[in-house]
């Protein structure tokens, strides 16, 4: 394309909230056959809520809030607010630790108390009734924390985070293009694929720590595929670099609208579709 085709293709996809960085983004679009997502944030609202608590419902949200006041994660967020609604004491703890893709770890009263993903379980006794719990409530799209308190669990905070409204028909219109579409997450696997039937998506990569994103974009790199990635948050930044095309949120953290070269400011997943289509035509116009 010459460049002023360029420049219009960039300014007409930024009147639409699509802020393309520069012409050669906008030929990588163009190419692109594969499109992997972030969940939380990207294809969700990324506002959670806590939806149910199991086991002595007072204490182990008193527990998970009091651990979770020092995170910001968006679970944890979500943990602390509705403790706060329920009028619950949020006690202070010691040696407060975050694990990355994990949860987090504390001494609450003198005790080794942890809020986190089935990943922390490890060597921990957990009953055949709340693994079943766990499992019926990730099916529910239900993002599950164990509470963990001396070696045992004592309960399960579940929470729901719903996919934007415009998540399904981005999703949709991209794969009417031939796209395949990847949704790649720290989540649970259950989680992650009942949220993917929801918006249609065609596969999951779940239970992948923050770090291995970018392992991910590169192996489907090594397959030969031309990715766009999209996400909005810190962990997201390597992944949004490494694929041929990044896309950031609008919403996302400053890291990840950096490394992106395209940013959504209407945090809506549509805006990938205009981007493509704006590139195609840009660049069938001069072949
Ligand atoms: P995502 O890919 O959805 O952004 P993360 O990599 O941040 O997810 O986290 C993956 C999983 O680790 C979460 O689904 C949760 O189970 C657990 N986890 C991470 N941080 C926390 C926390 N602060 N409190 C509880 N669980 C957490
Ligand atoms: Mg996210």
């Amino acid at each position: 394309a010459t460049p002023t085709a360029l420049m219009v293709g960039t300014a007409r996809s930024a009147k639409m909230g699509v802020l393309i960085k520069n012409g050669e983004v906008l030929q990588e679009v163009s190419d692109l056959d594969t499109v992997v997502f972030d969940k939380t944030g990207t294809i969700t609202v990324g506002k959670p809520e806590v939806t149910d608590v199991i086991g002595n419902k007072k204490q182990v949200l008193t527990i998970a809030a009091s651990l979770e006041e020092s995170s910001e994660h968006p679970l944890a967020t979500a943990i602390v607010k509705k403790a706060k609604a329920e009028k619950l004491t949020i006690e202070k703890v010691d040696d407060f630790e975050a694990i990355e893709g994990k949860g987090v770890k504390a001494n609450y009263k003198g005790k080794t108390a942890f809020v986190g993903s089935d990943r922390l379980l490890a060597d921990v006794n957990i009953s055949q009734e709340m693994t079943q719990e766990a499992t019926d409530l990730q099916n529910e799209a239900k993002t599950v924390v164990y509470i963990g308190l001396d070696g045992e669990i004592i309960g399960l905070v579940a929470i729901q985070d719903v996919p934007k409204p415009s998540s399904r028909e981005a999703i949709k219109e991209l794969r009417e293009r031939g796209l395949k579409t990847i949704m790649l997450t720290g989540d649970n696997k259950n989680v992650a694929e009942a949220i993917a039937k929801q918006v249609g998506i065609d596969q999951v990569i779940a239970g992948v720590l923050p770090n291995e994103k970018a392992m991910h974009i590169k192996k489907l790199q090594d397959q030969g595929k031309k990715v766009a990635f999209v996400g909005d948050g810190i962990n997201d930044a390597p992944a949004l670099s490494t694929a041929d095309v990044g896309i950031a949120m609008g919403s996302g953290t400053d890291i990840a609208i950096d490394s992106g070269g395209i940013v959504l400011v209407q945090n809506d997943l549509r805006g990938v579709v205009r981007a493509l289509d704006i590139s195609k035509k840009t660049f069938n116009r001069i072949k």
